[in-house]
């Protein structure tokens, strides 16, 4: 594809910003991260052909929406499958930061009046706010060291997907003429499910347990592990997982309401769904 004698060569779009990872590089298998020297990884903007074959709904239920614009656009990262939580939100704000400036347009509903507005915020403000959370301290249980790793793309694309059409089920019961024994059963089914995710996710999300006398790094056997262990060291696992990934989500933005002037402070992600501007 790509003609190195083209003489339109340097009118092909250059690298508009450079990021610095969270993880400075940190959890990515060997081969899928070019990092240079200086840290900072270039980030192109969009093409017109990423836009498109982007926006289609099949890639953007599959996740390879994320991957291509990644792919395209961060062309240091060789397997955006592979990118690790800890950096994802900062990667798709500086896609977005290099395509279409960063300001951000957002609606908001004010929680004391009601009115629906539209504000606009500030990618730059939110790239700097993302800290790379301690994944070098353990989570100590009696003589058991559970160290964390982030999740993948991968595993969390895995697990909305799962959510998403655990989420469209129940819409369909709640709509549809089912028996209610129906009902129940197909309720039950879908929190064993939740249930499963929720201790696969975790399982994926240690990356090694010490013990006094052995370091287990099998995924296989903390997951089976998880299943069987007492309710209490299960849950100090989960919560240490949770406050972990959280602390790699976008920070809420403070708005101040235009019709009363209430000051409050709106959640906001950056996926697929709210990351192209539309054509003006
Ligand atoms: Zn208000």
């Amino acid at each position: 594809m790509t003609q190195t004698d083209n003489p339109l060569r340097k009118y092909f779009r250059q690298a508009v910003i450079h990021l610095r990872l969270p993880s400075g590089g940190k959890f990515y298998p060997p081969g899928t991260l070019d990092l240079p020297p200086n840290g900072e990884i270039p980030i192109l903007s969009m093409t017109a052909v990423d836009e498109i074959t982007s926006r289609t709904p099949d890639a953007l239920f599959n996740g390879s929406a994320v991957v291509n614009v990644l792919a395209s656009c961060v062309p240091n990262i060789k397997d955006a499958w592979n990118i690790p939580a800890t950096d994802f939100n900062s990667l798709l704000a500086a896609v977005r930061i290099a395509s279409y400036g960063h300001e951000m347009e957002i609606n908001s509903a004010c929680p004391k009046c009601g009115e629906v507005h539209q504000y606009s915020i500030d990618l730059r403000g939110a790239l700097d706010q993302i800290r790379m959370p301690d994944y070098d301290t353990p989570c100590v249980i009696g003589d058991l060291n559970c160290f964390f790793t982030p999740m993948t793309y991968k595993q969390m694309n895995d697990v909305s997907r799962v959510q998403y059409e655990d989420q469209k089920l129940m819409q369909v019961m709640n709509s549809s003429e089912v028996s209610e024994e129906e009902k129940m059963q197909t309720l039950g089914d879908a929190f064993k499910r939740i249930t499963y995710l929720t201790i696969h996710s975790i399982a994926q999300s240690i990356g090694a347990i010490k013990t006094s006398s052995s370091m287990v790094t099998d995924t296989a056997q903390i997951e089976e592990f998880l299943v069987n262990a007492p309710k209490d060291v299960f849950n100090r696992i989960k919560d240490h997982a949770i406050a972990l990934r959280a602390e790699t989500d976008l920070k809420p933005v403070s708005i101040t309401c235009d019709s009363c002037q209430h000051e409050y402070k709106q959640e906001f992600t950056l996926d697929m769904s709210n990351f192209f501007e539309t054509a003006s």
